[in-house]
């Protein structure tokens, strides 16, 4: 039976951690981590990801502002409200949800955040820094699997890991840090051919695809590290994720389960990067 990764449980505890490093972080500096959160148009997901965001603000003790703009919002209304927060001392970090409402250009607004208070990570810039191994901030949801991985103490240097997906936000930066902690890194996508036999060579796993159960007994090595970023409805609006855990748990030796595991890191992350940029 796989050790069961547990990311509530992890996310709890580094939460608490800030949460002790915003107290001290008042008592030195007289104010405190600010994060601003922009919102265009009504996308329940996003709404949720939002509301949650501030409450996690909430409960480390942060200064939050939720910007809910309507979705007839224009380009230059956003970039206008971008440039303020830029602006504005009490804000460290600022984070756009996507997707934005099509007729808005995603990459103009990422561009426009002032990379010091990019907390998301999204700007060429940091984008940069993590490839060359000098960064302030990681990318939220990669930097919540290395989170998991060295509170349970799995140590990647040496060891075989395969990233399934190479999207900008998951597969690509969670290759990087992966490389930075001396992994042998293979990364994955849908023109890989015979996927399954790349996958049971590995000893570390990240599933980072989007499709429910995708991941079955045939793609593990027994024994394998695996972590399951994907977030999946299913038609009874319950939450899964790419691996078919009830097949694969048998043969890991680690497993995050779906929803507990990857999915409480992510917000967990944005708000150590706010801290790091109240710091700087
Ligand atoms: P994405 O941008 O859609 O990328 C998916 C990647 O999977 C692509 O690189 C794609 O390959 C690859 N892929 C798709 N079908 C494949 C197949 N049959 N075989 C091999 N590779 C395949 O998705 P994403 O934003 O990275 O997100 C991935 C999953 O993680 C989603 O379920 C998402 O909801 C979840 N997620 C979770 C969190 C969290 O907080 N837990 C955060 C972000 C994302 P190509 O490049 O060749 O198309």
């Amino acid at each position: 039976m796989a050790k069961l990764i547990d990311g509530k449980l992890i996310s709890a505890q580094i939460r608490a951690e800030i949460k002790e490093e915003t107290a001290s972080f008042l008592k030195e500096k007289g104010y405190l981590p600010g994060l601003a959160v922009v919102i265009v148009g009504e996308d329940p997901a996003s709404q949720v990801y939002v509301r949650n965001k501030k409450r996690a603000c909430e409960e480390v003790g942060f200064y939050s502002e939720v910007h809910e703009l309507p979705a007839s919002t224009t380009q230059e209304e956003l970039n206008a409200l971008v440039d303020s927060l830029n602006a504005n001392a009490k804000i460290h970090g600022i984070l756009v949800q996507l997707p934005l409402p099509k007729h808005l250009d995603e990459t103009e607004v990422l561009l426009r955040i002032d990379p010091a208070k990019d907390v998301d990570a999204f700007h060429p810039y940091n984008v940069g820094k993590i490839m060359i191994g000098d960064y302030d901030f990681l990318p939220c949801t990669p930097a919540g699997v290395m989170a998991l991985l060295e509170r349970s103490n799995i140590d990647p240097a040496g060891k075989k890991c395969v990233v399934i997906g190479r999207s900008n936000i998951v597969g690509k930066p969670m290759a990087m840090l992966l490389l930075h902690a001396n992994g042998t890194v293979t990364v994955c996508h849908s023109r890989t051919r015979d996927l399954a036999a790349v996958c049971r060579e590995a000893d570390i796993l990240v599933v980072a695809i989007g499709r429910a159960d995708f991941v079955g007994a045939d793609m593990v090595k027994e024994g394998a590290v695996v972590i399951d970023v994907g977030m999946n409805r299913r038609a009874d609006g319950k939450l899964t994720g790419d691996v078919d855990f009830a097949a694969v748990e048998p043969i890991a030796s680690a497993i995050t389960p779906v929803p507990g595991g990857v999915g409480p890191m992510t917000i967990t992350m944005l708000l150590k990067n706010t801290l790091t940029a109240a710091r700087k």
